[in-house]
């Protein structure tokens, strides 16, 4: 059987970023392998400013992952930029938003990692926490400084849910970000948290698989293989959806 396309979203580096003057689109190479051991073929894709582009680009995979980066823009889901909110990239939000949309019409599984559930949550109608620091005093550290192969913070998991079957309450996961779901999109339910109550993952009900996670699985997936997991449902989907289309 043919292996499955999934397409990895890239983020976009500026011109004069990193000591170099041109633009440039890139992936970790992490979400490449992740994909490669998961049993699909990874292709990553440029973004792109195009309807008939982001078209292209759904027609031709067979699942998505919707990979980290920078802040989405609270504009999008209806809010002013507060004080705390970092880089965002319209370009990209753009890109992303038009190719959720896409994908999901074609019932093809889609997967976001960190900043691709929140956009993933945001695209469906839901709302991000621009800056989780500024929410209460005890939110826990969700930026670790150590290095991201090790997990930082527990997650606990809701039952009859594919967290649960994947992962047990209690189990470790990195964390790098400072943004998380706010309001679930409707159709959609929160399905992992943090002790102080952050949402850590979220699962569309009824539908292709679509979920996402706030952690960074893609960097664990070579040493733990309940992270593999993660991939290799959204590879099993798209396998399914592939048969399906026959
Ligand atoms: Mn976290």
């Amino acid at each position: 059987m043919k292996k499955p396309l999934i397409g990895i979203t890239s983020g976009v580096q500026p011109p004069d970023a990193a000591g170099v003057s041109y633009e440039r689109y890139y992936a970790s190479s992490a979400y490449v392998s992740s994909i490669e051991r998961a049993d699909g073929v990874p292709l990553v894709l440029p973004v792109s400013a195009a309807n008939d582009i982001v078209k292209a680009h759904a027609n031709i995979i067979d699942g998505l992952l919707l990979s980290g980066g920078v802040d989405v823009n609270p504009l999008v889901f209806g809010e002013e930029p507060q004080q705390k909110l970092r880089e965002v990239c319209d370009a990209r939000d753009w890109y992303e938003l038009a190719l959720i949309k896409e994908v999901m019409q074609q019932d093809k599984p889609v997967f976001g990692i960190c900043r691709g559930i929140q956009v993933l949550n945001v695209a469906c109608g839901g709302t991000l926490w621009q800056d989780i620091y500024t929410i209460r005093p005890e939110i826990l550290k969700h930026r670790q400084e150590s290095g991201a192969r090790h997990g930082s913070h527990t997650i606990r998991v809701q039952s009859g849910t594919l967290m649960e079957k994947l992962f047990s309450d209690k189990t470790l996961v990195n964390s790098f970000h400072h943004q998380a779901c706010n309001a679930i999109a409707p159709g959609f339910a929160a399905t992992a948290w943090t002790a102080d109550g952050i949402v850590e993952a979220i699962e569309r009900q009824g539908a292709a698989l679509t979920f996402g996670v706030q952690w960074h699985p893609e960097h664990m997936a070579a040493s733990t293989q309940k992270m593999l997991e993660l991939f290799v449902a959204l590879v099993d989907a798209a396998k399914k959806r592939m048969e399906q289309s026959k």
